[in-house]
């Protein structure tokens, strides 16, 4: 029997799970619970890797098992009963060349850092070089990385630099089962720095935050969510080759212009005499000049017409010498009313009006103005009438309500 079974629960397995068991079950919940994945699980993945660095280790189990965990707290030298970063112990057991063997060596990179960048669309028309200031860790420069003095590092004797200790264990003659766990001298380090040694600049740390300002280009005819690489501009740290910084363009929406593509499209209100008797405009462009647009006297510019100009949208990418269409679309403002005196002439000059057969029976209506939400309440019912079996009936009396 064991004195309590909190680690065991906590892993979901049983007081006689054997080290297999164990792995599955750590495999499984720390991918799960991993902070990457499910940043606020981070109190459960560090119970789940204490009581998977305690169970992992023979020793420690056996004395979990006796006392229980106020055991483990007392002995181990007055060291604790876990004293690995939850993230170490991850690392030791994902790690390609953490023992479980046929994992190429892959080269080690540290993180890639991402940053968001607002840009306007005059920015992705014109172009722009905009500075944008970081911290990142750098090396330590007095101590070139080491933590401490030259020579002052020696490796951890206790696991010989390797930051891990393997322990063999015998469960039956014959039958060895072998655990590894973290140097518990040098904390996974690898290697051991005299206190009076350690670097006083990075305190032992090997980097320091520094502030970079990073020159970005943008280039013209860039597009929103487009990124930006700084290779090897990531945090440094010892051993790893840097990770890149990404930065990606989010594009803010223009006042007047959107943009499709290499289009950049403009919607355009004109005054009802200007839509029947001609009208000249003036556009100003992203760069910041003036394009004269004209319809000439005698053309009639309809409602939502749409008009194109060439060469006066976005730059091509990489090629900006090309340029995509400026599409207006024209807007006709009209008038919500006129003087009645004004009729008679005004239909002297616009196309006769076509004649009306009106037959004896026809049923005079009201014109209303149209509410919206009415009519969608009116459409939700005609549809539940639909799904009735009566549905036809139903629903041809509701259309003759609408006519
Ligand atoms: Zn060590
Ligand atoms: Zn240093």
């Amino acid at each position: 029997m064991v004195k309590e079974t909190t680690f065991y629960d906590i892993l979901g397995v049983k007081p006689n799970c054997t080290g297999d068991e164990l792995k599955k079950a750590y495999r499984k919940l720390a991918l799960k619970y991993h902070p990457d994945k499910n940043a606020n699980e981070g109190d459960r993945f560090k119970q789940i890797s204490q009581a998977y660095e305690v169970l992992s280790n023979p020793d420690k189990r056996a004395i979990y098992d006796k006392g229980g965990e106020q055991a483990l707290k007392e002995g181990a030298g007055g060291q604790g009963g876990f004293s690995s970063n939850p993230m170490d112990i991850f690392d030791m057991f994902f790690s390609p060349y953490g023992g479980r063997g046929g994992g190429r060596q892959r080269e080690r990179r540290g993180k890639d850092v991402l940053h968001h960048m607002t840009v306007t669309l005059e920015d992705l028309y014109k172009g722009a070089v905009r500075k944008l200031a970081l911290e990142k860790r750098v090396i330590c420069e007095k101590c070139e990385g080491r933590g401490g003095k030259k020579g002052a590092i020696e490796p951890c004797p206790t696991c010989k630099g390797k930051g891990v200790q393997i322990q063999v264990h015998q469960l039956a003659p014959g039958m060895v089962q072998q655990t590894q766990c973290i140097c518990r001298d040098c904390e996974g380090q690898k290697e051991r720095i005299n206190p009076k040694d350690r670097c006083k600049t990075c305190n032992g740390m090997k980097v320091v935050r520094e502030r970079k300002i990073l020159e970005v280009h943008v280039d013209q005819g860039m597009v929103d969510g487009q990124k930006i690489m700084f290779n090897g501009e990531g945090d440094q740290e010892p051993g790893l080759k840097p990770g890149d910084i990404i930065i990606v363009l989010d594009e803010v929406e223009h006042s007047r212009f959107k943009r499709s593509g290499n289009d950049l499209i403009l919607r355009e209100k004109i005054e009802l005499v200007e839509a029947l008797c001609g009208f000249q405009k003036v556009i100003r462009t992203l760069d910041d000049r003036d394009l004269l647009i004209s319809s000439l006297p005698g053309t009639v510019m309809k409602h939502g017409e749409v008009k194109t100009v060439m060469g006066e949208g976005m730059p091509q990418y990489k090629n900006p010498f090309e340029k995509g269409r400026l599409i207006i679309q024209f807007l006709v403002e009209f008038p919500t009313s006129l003087p009645p005196n004004v009729i008679p002439a005004l239909e002297e000059c616009l196309p006769k009006r076509p004649e009306q057969m009106i037959p004896d029976n026809a049923e005079e209506c009201i014109l209303e103005d149209m509410d919206p939400e009415a009519e969608s309440h009116r459409r939700d019912s005609r549809n539940a009438y639909d799904e009735d079996e009566m549905g036809g009936q139903q629903g041809s009396r509701v259309q003759c309500a609408t006519h």
